[in-house]
């Protein structure tokens, strides 16, 4: 064990009751991802902490990545003796890679992929407990006959290609709850010294309006740095797999991909069901279709800070914003057995706009006491308010 695995491992321990640290050993693809996360939560945080100037770097402090020995959904960041944390589930990452991997053995899933008319619809999907555990997951949902993997093996390397695009973005979300200063101010506030994505109730609307601010605001920020590293992949510029540039043979394709790989990960973090709107506000993250829609629409405000992708913003207009929410309706409801007719997307489009509207509102109430923190962004915090 190094010496950030010792930190992450003892800060594990010491803040969650019921969390503990992955330990290298027991099975080769949970011993690879333990050098994976660390690698890629160290590699992110260099690049973001380039963009602050010197004096304000050396203030910034360490961030540790780790794993979770737990077979569920779930990621946290987490601070310990100064030193602050992002742990990942194990077994949201196994997930992800499963629902990739059915989704692209779909032949309306990214059908520019490789040859999708080799890939045959399943005439249903079952209806995956996604709160359960991966095993359980494998074990009865996934059974042999029911398994089915893309057979374009480019459409297998594209679910390899979106679990690790989706866990990219889960880093970044937490990765800004704490340079943000969503933890630091949640310390200040109520003494937690973590966030967990889990959809636990608050008693009260405040408390979880301004949760689900910190959320919305982790949201945007990983939305708008993978879409980022995105269309680097898309240019061949990825470090380790420039051939990755063959899943986007159009900027436009980006967009889908980008849309897919939230859309999922929202899926698999929300507990399924559609709740009383009167109770959104006691949540402590946003409703899934309030995050589905804010991060379309973050996309669409950000076409034109990014250049291969600012000629699309008519496109995104006219063809995508409209049909995005019914395409990852059909998709997930399609793969999730769950139809959401009855959601408010059909019906009460206002309803959600209103809740938005309530989330934007605690955002700028906490904004004044987090905007002093020493990590704040500026310009992406110009874009989250529509600048
Ligand atoms: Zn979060």
């Amino acid at each position: 064990m190094d010496a950030n695995e010792q930190l992450f491992s003892e800060a594990t321990s010491a803040v969650f009751d019921d969390v503990e640290p992955a330990v290298s050993g027991f099975d080769p693809e949970i011993s690879s991802l333990m050098k994976e996360i660390p690698r890629l939560v160290s590699k992110m945080v260099s690049g973001q902490r380039t963009a602050y100037p010197e004096n304000i770097r050396r203030t910034l402090p360490k961030v540790i990545g780790g794993v979770f020995d737990d077979a569920s959904v779930g990621a946290a960041a987490f601070t310990y003796k100064g030193n602050y944390f992002i742990g990942l589930n194990w077994g949201t990452y196994s997930l992800l890679y499963e629902l990739f991997r059915r989704l692209l053995s779909h032949p309306h899933v990214l059908p520019w992929v490789g040859d999708s008319s080799k890939e045959i619809p399943l005439s249903k999907f079952n209806d995956v407990p996604l709160r359960s555990e991966i095993s359980d997951i494998r074990a009865t949902f996934l059974s042999p006959q029911e398994v089915q993997y893309p057979r374009d093996p480019l459409r297998e390397e594209a679910a390899w290609y979106l679990t690790h695009a989706a866990t990219g973005w889960i880093l970044f979300h937490e990765f800004r709850h704490i340079y943000g200063g969503h933890l630091d101010y949640n310390i200040s506030r109520t003494g937690i010294p973590f966030i967990r994505e889990m959809m636990s109730e608050n008693k009260d609307s405040e408390t979880g309006l301004i949760l689900q601010a910190q959320e919305m605001d982790a949201d945007l920020f990983a939305s708008h740095y993978a879409i980022g590293n995105e269309v680097a992949w898309h240019r061949g510029d990825h470090p380790d797999n420039p051939h990755w540039h063959r899943f986007f043979p159009d900027p436009r394709h980006v967009i889908e991909c980008a849309l897919l790989r939230t859309d999922t990960v929202f899926k698999i973090f929300d507990m399924g069901d559609t709740p009383d709107p009167s109770t959104w506000a006691q949540k402590e993250h946003p409703p899934l279709f309030v995050r589905r829609r804010m991060n379309a629409e973050l996309l669409w405000r950000d076409l034109p800070l990014i250049n291969e992708l600012s000629h699309l913003r008519e496109v995104m207009t006219s063809q995508i914003m409209p049909t995005v929410f019914s395409i990852s309706e059909t998709t997930t409801s399609s793969l999730f057995g769950k139809p959401e007719r009855d959601s408010p997307w059909a019906t009460g489009q206002d309803v959600v706009h209103n809740h938005i509207l309530a989330i934007f509102d605690a955002w700028r109430k906490i904004l004044p006491e987090i905007l002093p923190f020493r990590y704040l962004d500026s310009k992406f915090d110009r874009i989250s308010r529509g600048e």
